[in-house]
């Protein structure tokens, strides 16, 4: 399965966000530019100087002159050194803030990330965003921005001062400057898309690495290695390609401007002694012309050595702004859920516009209710489920909690309403405290040792920090069931009033299936339960039954009711009785409680 990776800005957004960006430091932005104009401006003296030296020498003047001239150029060189000291600094800080904010927004951004969009993408994309992107983007804005923007103006103000100078020879440089503009053009329009697909293809590669290594049991257990390393080594072949495209672009580029820079000069060196025949420029304004056109290559040599930096972090920072062309989890405070009432009306979903999985499922939850959900699997259990979760929305008809779509739903306003409870039972690397606080950041260390209390985790009560005991990678191992009653513990403090319970207690072995029931039973007082039951013990509890099969709803009613009827769920219920399996084909071992949840 290929992931769908993340969106990437178009060039409009990204300068839009730069934009963005520079306004929002706006005050060392102005900084940067009148310190870095004093510095060019400081740079032109020099050249003029020199010029008038050889005037005057060629007039005849006295060593008073010359000397004078001398002293000003010495002031003047200090002047530029110091004043680009200084416009380095604030550009460095100036970059460093900004990069600062990039990040910060990077993870606001990837924290906002619908559940869905974080899940289709994958994580390989994501981490290469984070781990490459953004730090190419800062390595530009601390380094490469400033150096660029401190030669882009000495530039403008070198030509400026040769036009002022003699405009026919500054004409000449600029006409002499036609070669490199147009390789860097040439460059420049294939660079983008060639470094744009070098970073997909680093995402790619990211994503076949991560997931071979993640699944590698499966791998070796279904002995997939060979398929496994035939992706690896297509991913990274496709990497490969990729780099030796934006490889080709820049040796083409170097050698180029490399043999371009003589030309402005030697075209004015020209033109300037023809013109100096006929007595038509003075021989210290061609000097000056000429030592200013050398001083191109400075800054025109920072330009090219960046520039490359300039493309990649310019892909890299469309890469970072894509992500927020991803509708975020909650598009802004609405109109708060009216009451408890979960209404499922019309509901079609398709993942991925693939074919449709649930075809119009109609179903009210009433309040205070345990419903369980069955049928054969394939049926779209789990998507109705993701769909009262709030994870994903429905492409056509609706799934609203007290009127208002549960997909809608800001984080904080969803945790309060309703909860998914699924085998799956993350630890983040902290403490136990704040393990906790991410589902009630204002509960207090009472509250905190109440739910812990609840789904029975006294054992962290033994810990040595307690509360502030670290937990996962570097810190106290977490079990399985210990994970499980952290994941509870957090459902008990987010105190939503409905619960979704999706094999919640599949894949434990039955005597810590059996401990986290007795927690899950504490959590579920008092609530609304919708229990997916993958296959059918749960439901003679309940107090309704909905039979799902093909996407669609095929019987809802009480345990009883449903028996009578004798249809689809007298048939699965038979078959896990024990009598003859009409639609179950693997009906379970008696003892085998490890996917029941006692409703
Ligand atoms: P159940 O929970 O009843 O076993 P699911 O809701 O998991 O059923 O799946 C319903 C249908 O949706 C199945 O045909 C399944 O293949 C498909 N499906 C489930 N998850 C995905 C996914 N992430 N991408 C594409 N199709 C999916």
């Amino acid at each position: 399965m290929t992931a769908r990776q993340l969106p990437v800005a178009t060039p409009r957004q990204v300068r839009r966000a730069a934009l963005g960006l520079i306004r929002r430091d706006a005050v060392a932005f102005s900084a940067l530019l009148l310190l870095n104009a004093l510095a060019a401006a400081a740079g032109l003296v020099s050249p003029w100087l020199l010029g008038r030296i050889v005037d005057a020498v060629d007039a005849g003047e006295g060593t008073r002159a010359v000397d004078r001239y001398a002293l000003v150029i010495v002031v003047c060189a200090l002047a530029q050194f110091l004043l680009t000291r200084q416009a380095r600094f604030v550009g460095h800080r100036f970059g460093e803030r900004t990069s600062a904010r990039i990040r910060e927004q990077l993870v606001d951004r990837a924290l906002a990330l619908p559940a869905s969009a974080a899940e289709r993408a994958g994580t390989g994309d994501l981490a290469a965003r984070g781990a490459a992107d953004v730090p190419q983007v800062s390595t530009t804005l601390r380094d490469a921005g400033p150096d660029v923007f401190i030669a882009s103006l000495q530039i403008v103000f070198v030509l400026g001062a040769v036009f002022v100078l003699d405009a026919r020879l500054g004409l000449c440089g600029l006409l002499g400057l036609i070669g490199i503009w147009c390789v860097t053009r040439w460059y420049l329009r294939r660079a983008h898309g060639g470094y744009l697909a070098e970073g997909a293809a680093n995402s790619a590669m990211a994503e076949v690495l991560s997931a071979t290594a993640a699944g590698a049991r499966t791998v070796e257990a279904l002995g997939l290695r060979e398929r496994r390393i035939a992706a690896c080594h297509e991913a990274v072949e496709h990497c490969r390609r990729t780099r030796t495209r934006t490889l080709f672009l820049r040796s083409v580029l170097f050698p180029v401007v490399d043999v371009s820079y003589a030309v402005p000069v030697v075209a004015v060196l020209l033109v300037g002694g023809a013109l100096l025949d006929r007595g038509a420029v003075p021989l210290g304004t061609v000097v000056a012309c000429a030592l200013y056109l050398r001083q191109l290559d400075g800054p025109l040599d920072t330009i090219l050595r960046w520039v490359d930096q300039l493309q990649s972090s310019g892909a890299s920072f469309a890469r970072i702004e894509g992500l927020g062309q991803e509708p975020v989890t909650a598009p802004g405070p609405g109109p708060a859920p009216a009451g408890d009432l979960i209404e499922v009306s019309g509901a079609r979903y398709a993942y991925d516009g693939g074919r449709d999985v649930l075809h119009g499922v109609d179903l009210t939850v009433r309040p205070g209710e345990r419903l369980a959900l069955v049928g054969p699997s394939g049926a779209g259990k789990s998507t109705l489920g993701r769909l009262l979760a709030g994870i994903d929305r429905p492409h056509t008809g609706a799934v609203t909690v007290g009127g208002v779509p549960i997909a809608a739903l800001g984080p904080d306003e969803l945790r309060r309403q309703v909860v998914l409870v699924t085998q799956e039972h993350h630890v983040f690397a902290d403490t136990v405290r704040d393990n906790l606080l991410i589902a009630a950041p204002a509960a207090t260390d009472d509250e905190l040792f109440a739910a812990l209390r609840a789904v029975g985790a006294d054992w962290v009560g033994e810990l040595p920090g307690g509360l502030d005991t670290g937990l996962g990678a570097g810190g106290t191992p977490t079990d399985g069931a210990r994970s499980q009653q952290l994941a509870l513990a957090r459902v008990v403090l987010a105190d939503p009033h409905t619960l979704i319970l999706d094999e919640a207690t599949a894949l434990l072995d039955p005597a810590t299936a059996r401990h986290t029931e007795r927690a899950l039973a504490a959590v579920l007082e008092g609530r609304t339960v919708i229990a997916i039951a993958h296959r059918l013990h749960t439901a003679r509890d309940a107090d309704r039954v909905a039979v799902l099969d093909g996407g669609r709803l095929t019987e809802l009613g009480t345990h009883e009711e449903l028996v009578a009827r004798e249809g689809a769920y007298a048939a699965l219920w038979r078959s896990w009785h024990g009598e003859p399996p009409t639609r179950t084909p693997h009906p379970r071992p008696p003892g085998d409680r490890s996917d029941s949840i006692t409703l």
